[in-house]
């Protein structure tokens, strides 16, 4: 493989495929260039190289080189800045750091930087090593990735009548219009399900929140569900799949509270 000139980066690793026998090809989200997939020689077979560091949600210092943007990098060399162990230590976090990964991945193209995703990865992935895992964090990890993808879903006030989000009001949610409505201009259909101004006001509060203050938020049960179905409906129908990582984390959430 010819290639251009070596190349120094940060960046997450968003998943690894093996490739032939001894050969890794590794998607990572890179400080300075985006999303880009590499080829990393013998790291199949070579793990004291290579040790932890090509595991999902590590971050890594790599050195690699292309012929050109669209054409796969050569893996030179690559080390661990942080393995995450305390995330790697618990199940829901790690399913959390799994699925905060696959969003990051569905919703980053090949080749265009954004720093602020690659500071959402790192604040939130910091945040989890701390912490614990929590609706709110999921739900304001959502709201921004959506933000900064350039996504974000009209929660301010009502798309229809423009009216601004009132206490103790509710709102329907129509992932097509890419926002709310009011009770007064929503045409609910039989299986809709309204949400509050509370679970509205929530996430809109969520999208820059201090990272320190996230802690202190715990959603109630209904509040969750109803933040829930706002955002994951969104994603689905901005993606045309459902997250595969969400529904593993669920299941595990629902069975080991
Ligand atoms: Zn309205």
């Amino acid at each position: 493989m010819s290639a251009g000139k070596s190349q120094k980066t940060a960046g997450f690793v968003l998943k690894s495929l093996a490739y032939g026998e001894s050969d890794l090809i590794i998607t990572f989200y890179s400080r300075d260039f985006g999303k880009i997939s590499g080829i990393a020689k013998g790291a199949k077979r070579s793990r004291k190289r290579f040790a932890n560091v090509f595991e999902p949600f590590s971050q890594i210092a790599l050195i690699f080189s292309r012929k050109s943007r669209d054409t796969l990098a050569l893996i030179e060399s690559c080390e661990i800045i942080d393995h995450y162990a305390a995330i790697r230590a618990d199940l829901e976090k790690t399913l959390t750091a799994s699925y905060f990964i696959e969003l990051a991945d569905a919703f980053s193209p090949e080749g265009k930087a954004n720093d602020r995703l690659f500071v959402l990865l790192a604040d939130f992935l910091d945040w989890l090593a701390r912490e614990n895992a929590s609706d709110a964090a999921i739900r304001f990890f959502e709201m921004r990735l959506l933000q900064i993808s350039g996504f974000e879903p009209a929660l301010g006030a009502c798309v229809r009548c423009r009216k601004p989000v009132a206490n103790g009001e509710v709102y329907y949610f129509y992932p097509q219009e890419g926002g709310i409505t009011c009770a007064a201009c929503a045409r609910p259909e039989r299986y809709d399900q309204s949400v509050s101004a509370g679970a509205v006001r929530t996430l809109l509060l969520g999208k820059d929140m201090d990272m320190e203050k996230m802690k202190r938020i715990c959603m109630t049960d209904s509040l969750a569900a109803e933040s829930r179905s706002i955002l994951c409906g969104f994603i689905a129908y901005v993606l045309g799949k459902e997250v595969k990582s969400l529904k593993v984390l669920e299941q595990v959430r629902r069975y080991c509270p």
